[in-house]
């Protein structure tokens, strides 16, 4: 280990103050996605014995400057990255971690060319992390349904600066509609739909809200005849008639979802093609969903989400 690497070493710190030493250091960002993979345990990823070591350089003793662990039990090398999104390319894993913790920390996004200029790599590397970092925060069908008071509500998404000014719901723009469910005070679900029609908008509520659910729509008629589908019933807030908010009966949450969204995509991607923009919201969803968690759990939330999902996702490595 030489002297450089030994300053940067892990020490029992909480996992925030870890995290930016493992962006900068190849050797603590080894140490951290062990530590997140194995904690006390390290085990080997091809028999899952225990009985494993960290090899050493023959000459000056340190760690192998692959990072390769052995096993006794089956004789065989391996390294962190075995079995896991990192496998697939050989992007330094300081830049995973950075990656990983620009895109888990900033409110409205990281662009693939910010990291390309940061880590200083090919942009066709930084996409590859990026999306699949995305990836990793897509949901994983394991959410649960909202319930208490859920906002439903469609946003439009893109389109040129021609077609400003034109009906967003109008035939002939580029404008991608999205629909956002928001539980308030809880978990958001967004998703690219085909269409606005009440039938498509009526069973994407139904896909992610729980049956005991109380529904608040603005008063676009697609959303008509939903209440018979809900305990709670369906309240309507009547934006054409100058009304924003009737008691508890509003639709702000899910509001001030798509003005976060919009300045995202606007501000940092500039723009993003209808065919992409799922990735997005995967990413802008998890940004939500995990609000309340501080930037080190957040960071390791979705570090630890990649894990699971290596094999469902396929694309040409970097
Ligand atoms: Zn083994």
């Amino acid at each position: 280990m030489t002297k450089r690497d030994r300053k940067h070493q892990l020490s029992d710190s909480p996992v925030v103050e870890q995290i930016p030493v493992a962006c900068a250091n190849e050797l603590a960002a080894v140490e951290f996605l062990e530590q997140m993979r194995w904690g006390a345990n390290p085990c080997c990823v091809h028999c899952g014995s225990v009985d494993v070591y960290k090899m050493a350089d023959a000459k000056t003793g340190e760690r192998n400057s692959r990072y390769l662990w052995r096993c006794r039990d089956c004789k065989q090398q391996y390294t962190v990255r075995i079995g896991t999104v990192y496998e697939e390319s050989r992007i330094e894993l300081r830049h995973w971690c950075y990656t990983f913790w620009r895109a888990a920390t900033s409110k409205k996004g990281v662009s693939a060319l910010e990291i390309k200029r940061h880590c200083q790599i090919s942009y066709k590397s930084a996409l590859f992390l990026m999306n699949r970092i995305r990836f990793a925060m897509a949901p994983d069908g394991s959410q649960e349904p909202l319930t208490g008071v859920v906002e439903c509500d469609e946003v439009y998404i893109g389109g040129k600066p021609r077609n400003k000014g034109n009906n967003p719901r109008g035939r002939g723009t580029r404008k991608t509609p999205v629909f956002a469910a928001v539980q308030r005070h809880g978990e958001i679900r967004r998703r690219v739909v085909a269409n606005v029609t009440g039938e498509t908008l009526k069973s994407a509520i139904r896909e992610v809200v729980a049956p005991f659910a109380r529904i608040m729509t603005d008063e676009n008629g697609a959303y008509n005849g939903i209440g018979k589908d809900f305990l709670g019933g369906h309240s309507k807030v009547c934006h054409k008639a100058g009304e924003y908010a009737r008691g508890d009966v509003h639709t702000n949450t899910a509001e001030s979802s798509h003005a976060l969204l919009k300045r995202s995509i606007v501000g940092i991607y500039h723009n993003v093609s209808s065919e992409y923009l799922h990735r997005y919201l995967w990413q802008a969803d998890f940004l939500w969903n995990a609000r309340k968690l501080n930037d080190g759990e957040r960071t390791v939330t979705a570090i630890k989400a990649a894990e699971g999902k290596r094999m469902m996702y396929r694309q040409p490595a970097a």
